[in-house]
């Protein structure tokens, strides 16, 4: 196509900002230059949380920090060279969990947005700010103004919110189910609906397809809006060659009953002439064996190299998902 494309990527944090990184890396590879004209990501807000006073928003952060260039690569979280004094304060103080580091510079974004909560904008506009402080080359949306944080359900009934049993227990305690207390009375965030409808392309990231893709799919409007509009919807998997890259995702997808593999990843999403949302698949040259059961589901499979471990395979894979939707 000529001109610039609109694109809408659902993404999480870690997989979700390599992913979006690579798109912009892509756009920018094609002469375009604006990018934040082009790209619009709507992040997964399950992950946040209130701490110690203040409210974490994990993957947007992860998105923002990567975007901005001043995300810590290697730690996979938070902010490039930051340290840990207050931190150590709210351990003497037994205040906020042990368990779970909330870095200095962090800390600074919290506070920010809290404050801006406090005064009343919503988390679509504290996003709106925090976009002016770097050029991120992409407009980020959260996936809905309401809050309706992940709770991880264990078989004995116990509840625990997702960032405890993710953190804390590394995903050892066997989930029953995960939940989003509130979400079927929420509505999607000013602009995803419309960013949506208005796409040539939308791009599910390989991101955990339960915790981070699945309560963007439940907020109520998103999944219709992803039915109705006229753009080709292509899915990248987080599964290469049966297994996923980094992380528990696995867990996850064994606690709702599906299979860790591409097929069984695309087949939770469905196809969209069958009721569900994908209209192509990429899916690793490691998973070539099984691209014919994907096809089989009614969804194109595009068998391609999923490794994003640098700028140069994260654009190709950018690149990729453009064209897999003739963007
Ligand atoms: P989180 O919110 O930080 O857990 O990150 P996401 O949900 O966005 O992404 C986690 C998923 O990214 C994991 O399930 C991984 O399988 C996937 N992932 C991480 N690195 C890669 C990669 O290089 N290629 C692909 N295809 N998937 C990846
Ligand atoms: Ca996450």
């Amino acid at each position: 196509m000529t001109g610039t494309p609109r694109i809408v990527v659902l993404a999480g944090g870690v997989g979700g900002s390599r992913f979006v990184l690579g798109v912009r890396g892509a756009l920018r590879a094609r002469g375009i230059h604006n990018t934040a004209a082009a790209l619009t990501v709507v992040v997964n807000t399950g992950d946040d949380i209130w701490l110690s006073g203040v409210r974490l928003q994990p993957d947007v952060d992860s998105i923002t920090y990567a975007l901005a260039g001043v995300n810590d690569a290697e730690r996979g979280w938070g902010r490039q060279g930051d340290t840990e004094r207050v931190n150590h304060e709210l351990q003497e103080w037994g205040a906020g969990w042990p368990w779970f580091t909330l870095g200095d510079l962090d800390l600074g974004t919290h506070l920010a947005r809290t404050g801006w909560l406090r005064e009343g904008l919503t988390p679509t506009d504290v996003l709106e700010r925090m976009s002016h402080r770097w050029d991120l080359g992409a407009r980020l949306l959260p996936m809905t103004d309401s809050e309706v944080d992940t709770v991880v359900v264990l078989d004995d009934g116990a509840r625990l919110h997702f960032q405890e049993w993710w953190t804390r227990h590394r995903a050892t305690l066997a989930p029953e189910r995960f939940e989003n207390p509130g979400i079927e009375a929420a509505a999607a965030a000013p602009g995803v609906a419309e960013a949506i409808a208005a796409a040539d392309v939308v791009l599910l990231a390989p991101s955990n397809p339960v915790v981070s893709i699945g309560p963007i799919l439940a907020v109520p409007g998103v999944r219709e809006a992803l039915r109705a509009t006229r753009a080709p919807v292509v899915g990248v998997s987080p599964i290469i060659g049966g297994k996923v890259v980094r992380g528990m995702a696995d867990v996850c997808l064994t606690a709702i009953g599906v299979e860790t593999s591409a097929t069984a990843v695309a087949g939770l999403y469905g196809a969209r002439g069958n009721g569900g949302l994908l209209d192509a698949w990429l899916l690793a040259e490691e998973d070539e064996a099984v691209a014919h059961e994907v096809a089989g589901l009614g969804i194109r499979p595009l068998v391609r190299p999923l490794w994003m471990t640098d700028a140069a395979r994260q654009t190709a894979l950018g690149e990729a998902a453009l064209a897999a939707a003739g963007v």
